[in-house]
């Protein structure tokens, strides 16, 4: 009943558009983590791979195994490697992003166990965000011991903490001039440089002349890129539509849903959808917050979103059980669904359950 609608000629809309805003000789990096962002990582990574995406990108090493499981042969790097997971990586030629000193040692013992050289690798370098990434002093260890590791260095990255903010950003200009620095010592250490990196989706429509060799374009593909403008360029991929299960006729000062989260003030027709918090439709919903599109007109989602079900106020709307209604398309989208209950499209997007059922339209 409630069906998550994938669109893969948007998604070739956006990575056109996203590529039309870059050099001809920029690579581009799919991040297709978390799932391809909630939407279905094994058949978009497909078709990014058909449309020309050098690498695609995960998070974690198992998610790069599950593309490795489908089929899909071509370089994937991994974000944040976990320990444990370097057999894993090992075993299934994924890029691992090396992020700091200790990884890197682990790293590179466990290639040598076996006997393996010149393995594809990352380097993740922290300029301010101080998530994870080496210091530029790490990387100059790194740059000093080079060639007693078992790697091939293809690139060197950061990345950007607040890219979608306004231009000029202190912030901002100072990870770039701390990335530029890391650069020019890897440049001058290397006869034969590794590419560069540095932008995400926003980063791509507002610092593109800080492009380099390679773009990472998670949002941007699915259709959203953290501004009103550059949204508009772009196309929404996902739409999510469920539909009306049974109605209910509610008298004045009956109620709604757990702990009576909603008292009918007049006689109410009280719809219900088959989706709710367990499906990533979130408790911020309703009481008020969020409404679903039914037969043109908005029904607010009333009382608590409960784990497999929500509820809504059709009073206003003349419609029958098994109408359909719609959470979010290219006109509501996603980025304003989520908006009301004070999240962002990537949270909205990647909560959204494996149950609920992905359909690709071609
Ligand atoms: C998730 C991620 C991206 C993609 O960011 P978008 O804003 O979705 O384009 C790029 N780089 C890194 C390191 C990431 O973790």
């Amino acid at each position: 009943m409630t069906q998550l609608h994938l669109d893969l000629k948007k998604l070739t809309h956006n990575f056109t558009t996203v590529k039309g805003r870059l050099k001809a000789t920029t690579k581009i990096m799919a991040v297709v983590k978390a799932d391809a962002y909630g939407l279905g990582a094994i058949a978009l990574s497909k078709h990014l791979i058909s449309l020309g995406t050098d690498w695609l990108a995960v998070a974690y090493a198992q998610e790069g195994v599950t593309l490795r499981k489908a089929g899909i042969d071509c370089p994937i790097v991994v974000f944040y490697p976990q320990f444990e997971r370097i057999d894993s990586i090992i075993n299934n030629n994924l890029e691992p992003a090396l992020f700091s000193t200790a990884f890197i040692e682990a790293f590179a013992t466990a290639l040598k166990q076996k006997k393996r050289m010149n393995y594809p690798v990352h380097l993740k370098c922290n300029t301010g965000l101080n998530r994870i990434g080496l210091s530029a002093s790490e990387v100059d260890d790194f740059l000093t011991k080079k060639n007693d590791y078992p790697f091939r260095l293809k690139s060197v990255y950061s990345h950007l903490g607040a890219s979608e903010d306004p231009r000029p950003n202190t912030f901002t200009q100072k990870q770039i001039t701390s990335f530029l620095a890391i650069k020019k010592k890897v440049e001058k250490t290397f006869t034969n440089p590794p590419l560069f990196h540095l932008l995400n989706t926003s980063g791509v429509f507002n610092y593109p002349e800080f492009q380099m060799d390679l773009v990472r374009i998670g949002i941007g593909l699915y259709g959203f890129a953290n501004r009103a403008e550059w949204d508009q360029l772009l196309q929404p991929i996902a739409n999510l539509s469920s539909r009306v299960v049974q109605i209910h006729l509610v008298q004045k000062g009956e109620s709604v849903g757990y702990n009576q989260g909603w008292i009918a003030q007049k006689e109410s027709r009280i719809g219900v959808l088959p989706l709710g918090h367990a499906d990533g439709i979130s408790r911020q919903f309703g009481k008020g917050v969020g409404g679903v599109w039914i037969n043109g007109k908005r029904a607010p989602i009333v009382g608590n979103v409960c784990m497999d079900m929500l509820m809504v106020d059709l009073t206003e709307i003349d419609c029958e059980p098994l109408d359909p209604a719609m959470l979010f398309d290219h006109l509501h989208t996603a980025h304003e669904f989520a908006e009301q209950a004070g999240t962002i499209s990537y949270e909205l997007l990647t909560s959204l359950s494996p149950r609920i059922q992905r359909v690709i339209n071609s």
